[in-house]
């Protein structure tokens, strides 16, 4: 428990965030991330859980995710703007908090724009390895945004992935998420189409951003034993998979309340047959049917990821001795005496005098 004389909250500015990434290396904290989270997944019921709250404009959404267990409470600001890339900025912006239950200290706050897409790939691939068949080697990965190059780290290094077949409506995208993976082993190959790109693949990865009901897969283009990993229909309003592609498909979702609100299966019927991931991780559930069965991993997002990546980073920023102690809560003598901080001049106004 944070006592009032070494209280501090340790700052993790997006700088420090890309330091450690690179002093790590992308590949072990998609596996550090993958392990934090497989781990708690598992304490599924040791968490506070609810659908996150959005705030919902005509080209996006702000969105705050809480979530606690009896000692460590997150949230996470995130927003989703697909038209944000034409002024020059991300679609998807974040940072969070980690916090001490026991007193409501703020222990942690965190870039987590690049956290987000390593969390999210380290999840879809955690999501796939319970969920797809072994021996899988050839995804098919539409939308080459910001995400594409996580989300194909993630399923090159954790499930074996060696060949990609890309396609973006804009070919600039794809060009880019080609160059930033040369030199990892991946074999990429470009298609023209959604359709080109999903032939002959085990795993379909859509991480598409439009504010749309978007028909990007259609029953058409599903094969025997394929597993989608459909990332980017995640709000209201914003879909990726035609309804019958859910149909013919095992559904697994994260947290099944949040997601028959925002997840592809917004489409059906809200007593539409799906199973939380995490029973099939604590064996509770069984995974895939058959050998021949198409499995969909409806993935939106959940608290729980980002409760994980927080963890994930604070654990590692301590280990590399990174990130800035800083002073967000007011320091008191007397903690009933808020109003005392006023009656002696501020150092930054002495400063600046
Ligand atoms: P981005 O804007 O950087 O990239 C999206 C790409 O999709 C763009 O290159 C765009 O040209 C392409 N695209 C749009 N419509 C397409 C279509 N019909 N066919 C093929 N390509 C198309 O966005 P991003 O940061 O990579 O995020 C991608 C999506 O993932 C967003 O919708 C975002 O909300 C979602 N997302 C989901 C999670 C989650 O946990 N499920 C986490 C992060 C982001």
């Amino acid at each position: 428990m944070p006592s009032k004389n070494h209280f501090s909250t340790l700052y993790l500015s997006a700088p420090d965030v890309i330091a450690l990434v690179q002093r790590k290396g992308v590949e072990a904290c998609l596996r550090g991330m993958a392990d934090y989270l497989h781990a708690d997944y598992l304490r599924w019921n040791a968490f506070d859980k609810s659908a996150r709250v959005a705030s919902h404009s005509r080209d996006g959404v702000i969105e705050l995710m809480p979530i606690a267990d009896d000692q460590t409470y997150a949230f996470k600001y995130v927003n989703g703007h697909p038209k944000n890339t034409r002024w020059g900025l991300s679609t998807v912006m974040a940072f969070g908090v980690l916090a001490d239950v026991a007193t409501g200290a703020p222990l942690l706050l965190s870039e987590l724009t690049l956290t987000t897409a390593l969390r999210t790939a380290a999840m879809s691939a955690v999501a796939a390895r319970a969920l797809a068949r072994p021996g899988a080697r050839t995804m098919g990965l539409i939308g080459n945004g910001a995400q594409s190059e996580f989300q194909a780290l993630a399923f090159h290094h954790l499930l074996g992935i060696d060949t990609l077949r890309l396609f973006d409506t804009d070919p600039a995208a794809t060009a880019k998420l080609q160059a930033n993976l040369q030199g990892t082993g991946l074999r990429t190959v470009v298609c023209t189409s959604t359709a080109e790109a999903v032939r002959g693949a085990d795993i379909v990865t859509t991480v598409t951003a439009d504010k749309t009901n978007a028909t990007i897969l259609t029953p058409d283009m599903l094969a025997p034993g394929m597993h989608i990993n459909a990332v980017g229909g995640d709000c209201p309003g914003k879909t990726e998979l035609h309804a019958d592609v859910l149909r013919q498909a095992q559904v697994f979702v994260e947290y099944a309340p949040q997601t028959r609100i925002e997840g592809d299966i917004q489409q059906l019927p809200a007593d539409f047959a799906v199973t939380e991931l995490w029973e099939v991780l604590a064996g509770q559930r069984a995974g895939r049917a058959s050998d021949a069965a198409v499995t969909v991993f409806d993935s939106v997002g959940f608290a729980l990821e980002d409760f994980s990546a927080l963890r994930f980073l604070r654990d590692a920023a301590t280990e590399l001795g990174m990130g800035q102690p800083m002073e967000l809560i007011p320091e008191l003598s007397d903690p009933k005496d808020l109003f005392g901080v006023l009656r002696t001049r501020s150092p930054l106004l002495r400063a600046a005098a």
